[in-house]
């Protein structure tokens, strides 16, 4: 802080001021002969040291005055002079050192509430850049910098984001003062779709003008978007060729082969098998669409699995025979309950097994197996037919994906059954692993999550 001495100029001021009308009073007393000679001298030297006396606590005073309010506005720690050698200096000093702590709690409070700004900021989950009208990055929230790299203040808007449409987007959102919205892809390791909103941020004084720049990323509603049109287009797909058949077989009953008896109940069993194909079709939709609305709501019941592989292993028993394909099961002793839903439980095993019936080995044997891993029940259905190849299995819960789309429509299948084992096992807060050999077979494995207190309490 600059150095603040006593002025000549107040010394000087108070100086002459206070000894002036003194002198002049007593200059007049000897004037007119009231006082002698010796009174004048002694007179005015006392008037001389008292004025001395007096411009010096004034002038300590003012410069005690003047340091301390130089400390006003800034944040210095150094220690303050405080005028008190004359009682009008005091009280200033007083007056100075209250307007000092209010300015100082004012300029807290702004940084407070600037702080509080820049804390919202960060918190938003939306990554948000302000550039300036330069396009250099100013701030960067949190999600910002989670999203596009660290230490992005004082980097050029173009190097972070690498779109040229972005960059055009800002400079218009400047020039029609309006926010914008801009989609781009971010490349990185992942491809992402965003959606950059453009605002200007109108500021007054030196700061300029500058950009609010918030990004959403797209890219799971583009997903999801894609994924509802192929929805459509595979269901329509599925349900064309049985009902494409269905006419064809109806003209030619109604026209050629009108009195064709063996005709007529070859073409009515096809028939027949083909309405049988889209009510499995509408059903397994059905099923999925409830699954998928009850996905979030956990079940409660518990279930007893060693019941539910021995009811379904009953049910599918007679489409194993036709197959030549033998049913083994091994469950542990003992297993504790799993909590879930019955119906749903019972659709996962029957969906694994059928399965393995279908696509395993003529002849063949499925075996189906119960016990405890870890915190889980493993449930799991084996076959020793052909397998998969490792490039299919992430991709077989995925609706209507098949290996040999041929050889499911013929079995039979809908391309849904792996679709519906993954959500009941989403729903119940299981896993599903699949592992596969080609020419060895496969083995779908669900981990039922250990129902813990709840199997244990009632
Ligand atoms: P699908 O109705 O076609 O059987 P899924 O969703 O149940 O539909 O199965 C999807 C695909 O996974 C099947 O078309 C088949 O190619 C393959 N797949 C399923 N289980 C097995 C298995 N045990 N062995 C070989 N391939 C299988």
């Amino acid at each position: 802080m600059q150095r603040i001495g006593i002025s000549r100029t107040d010394y000087l001021f108070v100086f002459f001021s206070a000894a002036a009308p003194g002198i002049a009073a007593v200059l007049i007393l000897y004037l007119v002969h009231a006082v002698p000679l010796p009174v004048l001298g002694g007179a005015i030297a006392l008037i001389v040291l008292a004025a001395a006396a007096l411009a010096l606590a004034w002038a300590r005073d003012a410069a005690s005055l003047r340091r301390n309010a130089a400390t006003i506005g800034s944040d210095s720690d150094e220690p303050r002079a405080f005028a008190q050698r004359t009682p009008i200096g005091a009280a200033l000093s007083r007056q100075l050192e209250e307007g000092r702590r209010r300015t100082l709690s004012v300029q807290h409070a702004l940084e407070e509430r600037a702080l509080d700004a820049e804390r919202l900021i960060d918190a938003l989950p939306e990554p948000m850049l302000v550039v300036s009208n330069r396009r250099r990055i100013l701030h960067g929230n949190l999600a910002a910098e989670d999203l596009l790299g660290p230490a992005l203040v004082g980097r050029s808007l173009a190097e972070v984001i690498r779109s040229p449409d972005v960059l055009e987007g800002t400079e218009r959102a400047l020039l029609i003062r309006q926010p914008l919205d801009v989609d781009f892809v971010l490349a990185g390791p992942v491809e992402r779709q965003m959606r950059a909103r453009t605002a200007p941020l109108l500021r007054g004084g030196a700061g300029g003008e500058a950009i609010v720049v918030v990004l959403q990323d797209l890219t799971a509603v583009r997903r999801a978007e894609q994924m509802r049109v192929d929805f459509v287009a595979n269901v329509s797909h599925e349900l064309r060729t049985p009902l494409a058949s269905l006419i064809g077989f109806i003209e030619t009953l109604k026209g050629p082969a009108r009195d064709d008896v063996a005709a007529r109940d070859r073409f009515l069993a096809i028939m027949e098998e083909q309405t049988q194909r889209m009510t499995r079709l509408v059903d397994d939709l059905l099923s999925l669409s409830r699954i998928e609305m009850e996905e979030h709501n956990p079940p409660a019941e518990r279930i007893a699995l060693a019941d539910v592989i021995a009811s379904t292993t009953g049910l599918l028993e007679p489409i194993a025979r036709d197959r030549s394909v033998t049913l083994e099961t091994e469950v542990a002793a003992d297993l504790p309950p799993i909590i879930g839903e019955p119906d749903q439980v019972a659709q996962v095993l029957r969906n694994l097994v059928e399965n393995a019936i279908k696509y395993g080995r003529e002849g063949g044997s499925v075996r189906i197996s119960a016990a405890i891993e870890g915190r889980t029940i493993a449930l799991s259905v084996q076959d020793d037919g052909e397998g998969i190849a490792r490039r299919h299995l992430h991709r077989l819960t995925e609706r209507f994906y098949r290996v040999d789309a041929a050889r499911s429509r013929q079995a039979g299948g809908t391309g849904l059954g792996l679709a519906i084992v993954k959500h009941i096992v989403n729903r119940h807060r299981g896993r599903l692993a699949i592992e596969s050999k080609p020419g060895e077979g496969s083995k779908f494995t669900v981990y039922w999550p250990l129902s813990g207190r709840r199997a244990g309490s009632s």
